[in-house]
């Protein structure tokens, strides 16, 4: 890749007709890391030139989300740059002078077919025997356009207001090559490109249009954007050819779609609401219905694990490593390691990346979040026992308000016993030897774990009574069930004094 010859410049120009999908918000971060690796330029551009798709709040929910992923554009709305505005509708009237120009070149056309007349079209091109018509080299000879009219008709029809769009004049049977980062060469041949409309009557280019000349204008140097446009990419690269820009053509690079978890077909929205795991990255409320889409980061995920996550739907480090922070994955990334074929979604491994993550918080940011949940325990325990919880629990969570659960035996007075864990491991033959174990547990000096542990030990072997079947009756009475962190550092966490009383607690009321 010549990335060393160009200065490297990319966007992400989403459009904004809702919220912003995960495979958007991955698209944003390969850009985003792309740019960083080669101390380029990130740039968000707002594509809003079809205002009929137009969703109030989708450009503020797209700004947050990049916000909340801590990938901050360089250059875009309400941020500015030198290749300013960065919203399209704001752009307007810098496109009628290249649709001007392909005008004159006879690249482009005007036509004045009603919808009527292109149904019409392919109503009979269906009958006979075309699947699927399009508007093209061959079609465009019996239609209502400035091709097939006189030149005085058609300036008449323009200049008494009559609606008409403009078209890309594709040229028959002509090879269209460019070499895509991620797929290598792509070729078509022109006659399988339709005439797109490239501008309407009301003075707005289609996305087509809008999205070549900024690239240009913006000296954008490589497009990475989602396989869903790799179809656009040929009749773009014909219209950089059409303006004389073919050696300022940018480099392309289409991702691979992000699959739904079973592997058949795009992840869209629906999977979400029918597997149970958002597709947004926050939360996004329709502002019309009301309707609520639970994100990311309402439902717990670190924004660290978030991006982790998608880093790796598509792409992968070449090496072992799994767990990156942002910089890491600034560090690791390239195109070259991105794969050609669509990536698995995978909830299970969302909320591993976001357990790996929390662990690698400190206790203190652990304990800022968590009194964010309840800060009522600060009302019942010391900063420093809270932290100490923490430390005891941390590695069994996934989510911050995991360390609460995990956490409640240490955190409240009462011990809460499960039901299955007692009908399960409870033995009421054994609770002597449980009282017993209590009496000499109580004997050490330093209630430290080490020594709580050798106590342990040395009164089972000289018991004879096995470790499995005391050691749940130990931990039931202690925490009401039969899974948590060490037994040993749990009880020097709550020290002897607590350790009686909820041994004598569980004998008396089991
Ligand atoms: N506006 C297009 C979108 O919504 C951008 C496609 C591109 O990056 O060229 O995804």
């Amino acid at each position: 890749m010549d990335t060393k010859e160009k200065l490297v410049r990319v966007r992400f120009a989403p459009s904004p007709t809702g919220p912003l999908h995960i495979g958007g918000v991955r698209t944003a971060l390969y850009n985003f890391l792309f740019a960083r690796k080669f101390n380029g330029k990130f740039i968000l551009r707002i594509e809003d030139t079809d205002q009929k798709r137009f969703v109030l709040g989708a450009e503020k929910y797209i700004i947050e989300s990049l916000r909340w992923c801590g990938l901050t554009p360089d250059e875009g709305p309400s941020i500015g740059g030198e290749y300013g505005p960065y919203r399209q509708s704001e752009r307007k009237s810098m496109y009628e002078s290249f649709v001007q120009q392909l005008l004159e070149s006879k690249h482009a056309y005007y036509a004045f077919d009603t919808p009527e007349e292109l149904e019409q079209m392919r109503n009979s091109m269906k009958a006979s025997g075309v699947p699927s018509p399009t508007y093209n080299s061959i079609t465009r000879s019996s239609m209502k356009n400035s091709l097939t009219l006189p030149a005085d008709e058609t300036k008449t029809r323009i200049a008494s207001g009559e609606k008409y769009v403009v078209r890309i004049k594709m040229p028959r049977n002509q090879e269209i090559k460019f070499e895509d980062e991620i797929r290598g060469w792509v070729s078509v041949n022109s006659s399988n490109v339709d005439d797109k409309v490239i501008f309407k009557s009301d003075g707005m280019p289609t996305y087509h249009l809008a999205n070549v000349v900024d690239d240009y204008s913006m000296k954008i140097s490589h497009v990475i954007r989602g396989e869903e446009w790799l179809p656009s990419a040929p009749l773009h690269i014909y219209l950089y050819e059409c303006f004389g820009w073919q050696d300022k053509a940018p480099i392309f690079a289409h991702l691979p779609l992000i699959l739904k978890p079973e592997g058949n077909g795009k992840l869209s929205k629906r999977d979400g609401d029918r597997l149970g795991f958002p597709v947004f990255p926050i939360e996004w409320i329709n502002s019309e219905n009301k309707d609520i889409f639970s994100g990311y980061r309402e439902q717990g995920f670190l924004k660290e694990a978030f991006v982790n996550m998608l880093a790796f739907l598509g792409w992968n480090p070449g090496t072992d490593q799994e767990v990156f922070d942002l910089l890491g994955l600034v560090n690791a990334f390239s195109l070259g390691r991105v794969g050609k074929s669509g990536a698995k979604y995978d909830f299970l491994k969302t909320k591993w990346f976001n357990q790996q993550h929390l662990r690698l918080k400190t206790n203190q940011e652990i304990f800022d979040n968590i009194i964010k949940i309840d800060d009522q325990i600060l009302s019942s325990y010391t900063k420093d026992y809270i932290l100490s919880v923490i430390d005891l629990v941390k590695e069994r969570a996934i989510f911050y308000k995991d360390i609460l659960i995990e956490g409640r035996p240490f955190l409240q007075d009462e011990v809460f016993f499960n039901e299955k864990a007692v009908s399960k491991k409870w033995d009421v033959e054994l609770v002597p030897v449980l009282a017993e174990l209590c009496k000499q547990l109580l004997t050490i000096d330093n209630f430290k774990k080490d020594q709580v542990e050798k106590k342990f030990h040395a009164f089972i072997t000289a018991q004879g009574v096995g470790l499995g079947k005391i050691m749940p009756m130990l931990r039931i009475a202690i925490t009401g069930n039969l899974s948590g962190p060490s037994m040993f550092d749990s009880l020097e966490l709550i020290g002897r004094e607590k350790m009686e009383q909820r041994i004598n607690y569980a004998i008396n009321n089991m």
